[in-house]
């Protein structure tokens, strides 16, 4: 089985369950690698924001079952690396070698955490990255969210429906979430912007009992540093592509994503990327989609199983 693979898919989030669902409708030889839930940051979210109805869990199962219906094979292991052997792909995990003609890197990215004194020590005691799951816990209390792109101000509106007030800090003054959000967000009179803000520390003894913020200085205003009391600290600043299993030879963004051409052929050979781990990701539900339907279509192409 292992050596008649046409195709390894790593990474069992979105783009990689259409890239896995994809293969298997072009009759290739299928085999996916998930070292945790199948998914992604997507399962995260209760209410996909109209771009698909429904939670992402909910899509992410219905894909999962249809890539299984369609006789794709899956293993619940973490891949450790890729390398060559002859003309195939070896993939190696959990000290078994699995090998393909093409591999689809999907494994997506993991959410930045702030790295500030004090956030490490208060994971899942009032520092958390999941609104949807953790924003009933935070009722009647206020929470600080930080960051001020989409998913910042995604998670504060989630936020707004379950506390008393969110404090959305942003280091500048403009976001960079798109204006959509930017418009959703003024119609919650329990969100409060601060913006020129950073966090410097989270606060608390048991848990998380407030943030340390500075404030930059601004024409009349000087720069000033204050506690903000809060009980919940959602950190949303940005994503880290998770792709060290990848050889270092394939070229890499400045943010560490790994560069495809048009055809989402990375720069090793048989070698490919979707979604979220991939330079010039577009970000959305409907950009993971497109790519893993491109990659797995590019790969029938060039192998021609
Ligand atoms: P992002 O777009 O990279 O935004 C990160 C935000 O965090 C920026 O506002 C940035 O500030 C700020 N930031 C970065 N490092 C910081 C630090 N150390 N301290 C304080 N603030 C910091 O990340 P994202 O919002 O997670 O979005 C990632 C991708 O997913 C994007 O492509 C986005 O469009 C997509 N996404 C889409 C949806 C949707 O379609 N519904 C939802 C969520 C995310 P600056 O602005 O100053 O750089």
């Amino acid at each position: 089985m292992r050596d008649s693979l046409d195709l390894i898919v790593i990474g069992t989030g979105i783009a990689g369950l259409a890239a896995a669902r994809q293969a298997r409708q072009l009759n290739l030889g299928t085999l996916t690698f998930e070292p945790q839930f199948f998914g992604g940051l997507v399962i995260n979210v209760n209410h996909l924001d109209g771009e698909i109805e429904g939670s992402g869990s909910e899509l992410a199962a219905s894909m999962m079952m249809e890539i299984a219906d369609l006789g794709a094979q899956s293993v619940n292991a973490a891949v450790n690396a890729i390398d060559r052997d002859g003309d195939l792909l070896a993939v190696h995990a959990d000290g078994e070698v699995y090998r393909a003609r093409a591999v689809i890197v999907a494994s997506g990215a993991r959410l930045k955490r702030l790295g500030v004194p004090g956030e490490a020590d208060f994971i899942d005691r009032g520092v958390s990255q999941c609104a949807d799951c953790d924003g009933p816990l935070y009722g009647g209390k206020d929470v600080v969210v930080v960051g001020g792109g989409d998913s910042a101000l995604q998670e504060a509106m989630v936020l707004a429906g379950y506390v008393r007030q969110v404090h959305l800090v942003h280091r500048r003054e403009t976001f960079r979430a798109r204006q959509q959000l930017v418009d959703q967000l003024a119609g919650h009179a329990n969100i409060a912007v601060h913006w020129n803000t950073e966090v410097e520390a989270v606060l608390g003894t048991q848990g998380v009992e407030g943030v340390r913020v500075r404030t930059s200085g601004t024409a009349g205003r000087p720069a000033n540093a204050r506690d903000i009391a809060c009980a919940g600290l959602f950190a949303y600043v940005g994503l880290e592509p998770e792709c060290g299993f990848v050889p270092a030879a394939a070229e890499r963004d400045a943010d560490g994503r790994l560069i495809t051409d048009a055809r989402l052929r990375t720069t090793l050979p048989g070698i490919y990327a979707a979604g979220a781990v991939r330079s010039g990701h577009g970000g959305m539900l409907s950009h993971a989609i497109a790519d893993g339907v491109a990659a797995a279509t590019a790969v029938k192409t060039a192998i021609g199983a």
